[in-house]
């Protein structure tokens, strides 16, 4: 009795291979309702893909602190020595859509939820320290830039590097991208960042800002453009078969997790915008803080309920951790909790992978689509169906904690749409250019020419100037590269 096949209201099926029909030749008839339940459902098996970071793997694992941070924060997952916290990773491709290849040269998502006892934290970043752009309101113009053609409905060279030819600040990014790591061999053998600029703040008031760097124990490993296109063909699917294998096998994963923390004051003086997306904080001006490490030690059960409905979202913040001026970073504040409201459904923060797993979620919003889930990991306890919903109340209802405000951030300036020329946006796309042997410069050269080639005249004209600006050993191996495929 325990295995019997039942319909969604829970009736047993007496047969399910065989439709009701009018006769043994004949039509089916409505009142088939298992089967129209079962050809409805399917109907209705896919939510919207991701419009970026559509492609993607996911795994829970560890985060254990091995250096207190109680100096810089109250975050729960950063105090105490030997503190562990349960995360869910999730790894993916950028552009591409839910059925591309993994070993596509595309930037990989690295997002990290931290299940701590104050609520979840998110950090979703890339693998990748900067990004594109420094600026969300670009965000769409790029994307569109990045996916296929409105009436070829493929790839756009031209459209890609026409955009970044009119947009210098992504030369960094695009070093990086175009760069010998550019692919990595899959999601194991890949560093991480938090990319952002964000904020730790302390039990006095103080603020500090952050950078997060998650760095492999697996040691980097990168395919080649050749290699690459070997897999595609062979496996599109490698680097979720890599990372789903391993854990199965027991070959659990491993980064170490660092942080760079300048404090408030410095952001001031400080010779580059700490808050702009398109540059690193150089190491020598603050250095890593190695804090712990993050194992994966366990594969979803299930992939649609737990990867492809987790609903990641910088704006998840703890008391302790907070947000920075980085202008992208604002946009995603609210970008991508809006995303997930549409991709999921309003109370995609009840299913088990999103809810908060170590920490109660009391709140006032009880209401709307799936409404009544709860979070399981609270038992009957989190649904509060018949509590009062509305603060403040006289009822004994969830109370606010005003210890955990975060200290107030001195604002000033007037209020304008700031020009981008004001950041320096080659310097460090050429430091990255320097750092490289004659091998990966080649190798650079080589990659970018292959695409760069397809443009037109007057863009490759325009990227050579930006390559330039950053070394003129840039420029003109790029123009040698291309010139040998004439
Ligand atoms: P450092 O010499 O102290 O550090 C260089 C960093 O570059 C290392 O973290 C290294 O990673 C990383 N790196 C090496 N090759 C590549 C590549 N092809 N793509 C991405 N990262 C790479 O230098 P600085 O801190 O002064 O930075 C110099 C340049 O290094 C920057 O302009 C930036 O492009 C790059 N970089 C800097 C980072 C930072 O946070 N400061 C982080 C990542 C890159 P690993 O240690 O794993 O080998």
């Amino acid at each position: 009795m325990n295995h019997r096949l039942t319909t969604q209201n829970g009736a047993p099926i007496a047969d399910d291979q065989n439709s009701l029909s009018a006769g043994a030749r004949g039509g089916l008839m409505l009142q088939d309702w298992q089967l129209i339940e079962k050809l409805a459902h399917f109907n209705r098996e896919r939510i919207p893909e991701r419009v970026v970071h559509a492609k993607g793997s996911g795994a829970y694992g560890t985060f254990t602190l091995n250096k207190d941070l109680s100096d810089y924060t109250i975050a729960d997952h950063f105090q105490g020595v030997g503190k562990q916290t349960e995360v869910f990773l999730r790894f993916s491709t950028v552009g591409g859509e839910a059925g591309s290849a993994d070993a596509e040269r595309d930037p990989r998502g690295f997002a990290v939820r931290f299940y701590t006892a104050n609520g979840n934290h998110d950090v979703v970043g890339n693998n990748t320290p900067v990004f594109f752009l420094r600026d969300g309101i670009k965000f769409p113009d790029f994307i569109h830039t990045q996916k296929r053609n409105p009436q070829t409905n493929l790839k756009d060279p031209q459209a890609m590097w026409d955009f970044w030819s009119l947009t210098p600040e992504a030369l960094h990014q695009i070093t990086i991208l175009m760069s010998d790591r550019g692919i990595p061999a899959n999601y194991r053998t890949m560093n991480g960042y938090g990319s952002h600029t964000f904020s730790l703040w302390n039990a006095n008031g103080e603020r500090f800002w952050v950078k997060f760097h998650f760095k492999t124990k697996q040691g980097i490993k990168n395919l080649s453009n050749e290699q690459a296109d070997v897999i595609k063909g062979i496996d599109p699917d490698h680097a979720q078969r890599d990372l789903f294998g391993a854990i199965e096998d027991g070959d659990f994963p491993k980064w170490s997790v660092n942080v760079q923390i300048m404090p408030e004051a410095d952001a001031d003086s400080y010779h580059l915008n700490p808050f702009d997306l398109t540059k690193v904080w150089p190491h020598k001006d603050y250095p890593l803080i190695e804090i712990g490490e993050l194992e994966l030690n366990r594969n979803p059960e299930n992939y649609f309920n737990e990867v492809e409905q987790a609903a990641f979202a910088p704006s998840n913040l703890v008391p302790g951790v907070g947000a920075s001026p980085d202008k992208m970073l604002q946009a995603r504040l609210f970008a991508y909790a809006d995303a997930q409201r549409h991709r999921v459904g309003t109370n995609y923060n009840q299913l088990p992978v999103n809810c908060p797993h170590a920490s109660k979620p009391q709140h006032y919003q009880p209401a709307g689509a799936m409404a009544g889930t709860g979070c399981p990991f609270h038992g009957a306890d989190a649904d509060r169906g018949s509590s009062v919903n509305y603060g403040p109340n006289s009822q004994q209802g969830p109370a606010q904690s005003p210890t955990m405000a975060e200290p107030p951030l001195r604002i000033d300036g007037d209020m304008a749409r700031f020009d981008k020329t004001v950041e320096d946006d080659y310097q460090q796309a050429g430091d990255l250019f320097r750092m490289m042997n004659p091998e990966q410069q080649q190798q650079l050269f080589d990659t970018i020419a292959g695409t760069l080639s397809q443009a037109s005249a007057e863009v490759q004209q325009r990227m050579l100037g930006h390559f330039a600006e950053a070394d003129s050993a840039y420029a003109a191996g790029i123009e040698q590269a291309i010139a040998k495929l004439k």
